[in-house]
């Protein structure tokens, strides 16, 4: 049990921090967002001195692990500056990054020298022509490469992410576990979640549960559920004869907001206090208006906490409540 200052007012003790760096990307998924995707204005992002404030303050007050993601974290300039830093900070026990993949040839070595210890890395086709119609970018090679760089790499654990969208993928669960078998890695399958609106496809439509691709796998594997617990949306499963697990990212069939351990820092500042809801504090205004004051950013983080709901609802039959994006919120 961490020993975290934070904790709210529904008694969970907040200990893993995610922060998106950027909301840009070198990719432009289809579930994630259209091709004509808007930015941020770059003033409008926190600088990396900033986010190193702010993740200095959240360690300062307990948090012990926090994850860099996006937007793509990795094309941001001079990532590797802010990740050296947050991952020295003493009290913290991880730094992580979520990633596509596409710079980590270049970079593994690299991450792994700032002190990164585990890479979550998202690869949901391994056709070449599908994963250009997914991630609409030529890309898979380039990923593929990248995921060869770190798996020869000493990194503590490495994770394939799959988002699967029924008619789409689904077709390729079982070779999506082979391959991540093959490299030592684990692999969640993710279910696409409402975040902002997207024009590729009708996201009711392409809906498919975990329970159901749970099944298929069990009828090649022999999985049973691990102990293991991230106090968030993940089940994950041991695989018979495997030293490497299969995960589930539930948000829709399996609700798991009562063990919520997590905020999130959203690219331009705002801490978020759920992922499926608005509630938030704007942290960049307490950092541009008063730039020195370390005291004054973290009580706005413990007072931030009154905010967190107890709980999201997701309806797929609804138009989006949310209208960010995941690569706004750092997913
Ligand atoms: N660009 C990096 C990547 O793709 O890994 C990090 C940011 S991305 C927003 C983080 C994760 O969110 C990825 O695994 C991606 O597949 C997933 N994701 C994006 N939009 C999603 C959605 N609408 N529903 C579920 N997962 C989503
Ligand atoms: Fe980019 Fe990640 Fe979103 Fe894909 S899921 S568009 S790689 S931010």
């Amino acid at each position: 049990m961490s020993d975290s200052k934070l904790i709210d007012p529904f008694g969970r003790k907040i200990d893993y921090l995610r922060i998106s760096v950027t909301d840009r990307c070198d990719f432009r998924c289809t579930y994630c967002m259209d091709e004509d995707a808007t930015f941020l204005p770059r003033r409008d992002i926190l600088s990396l001195e900033e986010i190193v404030q702010v993740a200095t303050s959240f360690v300062a007050l307990g948090t012990r692990k926090i994850r860099i993601t996006g937007g793509e974290p990795l094309v941001r300039k001079d990532i590797l500056f802010a990740l050296k830093q947050i991952a020295a900070l003493p009290g913290l026990d991880e730094l992580t990054i979520t990633t596509n993949g596409s710079q980590l040839e270049k970079m593994g070595q690299q991450l792994f020298d700032a002190g990164v210890s585990r890479i979550n890395i998202s690869l949901d086709t391994l056709k070449r022509e599908r994963f250009e119609e997914l991630t609409r970018r030529d890309k898979l090679d380039q990923v593929l490469r990248g995921i060869k760089t770190v798996s020869a790499l000493p990194f503590k654990q490495l994770k394939l992410n799959a988002v699967i969208l029924g008619g789409h993928n689904d077709d390729e669960i079982e070779d999506l576990v082979e391959f991540a078998l093959a490299h030592k890695m684990d692999i969640s399958f993710i279910e696409e979640m409402p975040l902002g609106q997207i024009s590729h496809h009708d996201r009711a439509k392409v809906y498919i549960s975990s329970d159901e691709l749970l099944e298929r796998l069990q009828q090649r594997w022999h999985l049973s559920l691990s102990e293991r617990s991230t106090g968030g949306p993940s089940r994950y499963y041991d695989i018979a004869g495997e030293s490497q697990q299969v995960g589930f990212i539930s948000p829709h069939s399996h609700n798991f907001c009562s063990t919520c351990n997590r905020v999130r820092l959203t690219a331009e500042g705002r801490l978020l206090l759920c992922l499926g809801n608005e509630h938030s504090k704007d942290l960049k205004s307490v950092l541009r208006t008063h730039p020195d004051d370390a005291d004054l950013l973290q009580q706005s983080i413990i007072d931030s906490l009154v905010l967190k709901p107890e709980k999201h609802h997701f309806n797929l039959d609804e138009e989006p409540q949310i209208l960010r994006f995941m690569s706004a919120t750092g997913g």
